[in-house]
């Protein structure tokens, strides 16, 4: 375990310091071309030149608060700043994001059940949110579908994020949210991780006092479920019940 968290520590920040230099180096140009003043005559460049440095900072302030909020569960100092969080835009940003990175044709589809909010630290949830529509890509084929639901159950929120990809064992099942655990078999496809995301993705549901739980068939697909208290209120209610 030692020996793996201090691979994973190394290996960790090699890749976060990897992912940085892009974006750096693209505010540098950007910086660098409006400083020229050559675009001072060429509005719309000059727009585009803007958009895409405040992109880039915008970037680099998700990694630094995903290092920040890792380190925070890491040292049990995460503290929770639950609000209400309204759901549809924020998948809607998400499933941009993934359209705009990602190499694969994927098709998304999304579809709410009397529910359009639900009760979150907003950072946590993307993060969640990301970890696993991340997942429903990275163990997908060519062309990956996946569909993100949502419906309001006895005042819980159930979170669905389905997709067609390679599937997961069962008896793998039991051990995916463990820290460091993967599934690797000559069957699967190389694809490069460490094991940890979804473990911090269940304990961060779990700060949230919520659940997740997963269905899959191998060779068909996996269905995340994730289930959240809807409101404040309601959260109080249950605990006094
Ligand atoms: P990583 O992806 O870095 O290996 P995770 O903790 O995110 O780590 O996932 C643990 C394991 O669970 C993965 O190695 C993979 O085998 C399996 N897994 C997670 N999500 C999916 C999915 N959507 N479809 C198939 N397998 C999955």
């Amino acid at each position: 375990m030692q020996r793996r968290l201090a691979l994973f520590q190394r290996d960790f920040t090699y890749a976060m310091i990897h992912d940085m230099k892009s974006p750096l180096n693209t505010i540098l140009m950007g910086a660098h071309i409006l400083n020229t003043g050559k675009l001072e005559e060429q509005a719309e460049k000059k727009k585009k030149y803007l958009q895409a440095i405040s992109d880039e900072c915008n970037h680099l302030l998700t990694l630094s608060n995903r290092v920040i909020l890792l380190t925070q569960i890491e040292k049990d100092e995460l503290q929770l700043h639950k609000e209400t969080v309204v759901l549809e835009p924020l998948i809607d940003d998400l499933i941009e994001k993934f359209r705009l990175k990602t190499h694969k044709p994927v098709e998304f589809s999304k579809a709410f059940h009397h529910c359009n909010s639900v009760y979150a630290d907003a950072f946590c949830l993307r993060e969640i949110l990301s970890n696993l529509i991340d997942n429903a890509i990275k163990y997908s084929g060519d062309s990956p579908h996946i569909q993100i639901t949502a419906e309001e159950r006895n005042g819980s929120v159930i979170i669905r994020i389905t997709d067609n990809g390679i599937g997961i064992e069962e008896e793998h099942l039991a051990h995916i949210f463990d820290k460091f655990y993967r599934v690797s078999n000559s069957k699967r496809p190389p694809v490069r991780g460490y094991g940890i995301g979804l473990f911090y993705v269940k304990t961060m549901i779990h700060m949230h006092n919520g659940t997740i739980r997963v269905e899959s068939q191998p060779g068909k697909g996996s269905c995340f479920i994730i289930t959240l208290p809807q409101t404040h209120e309601r959260q109080e209610i249950d605990i006094i019940g």
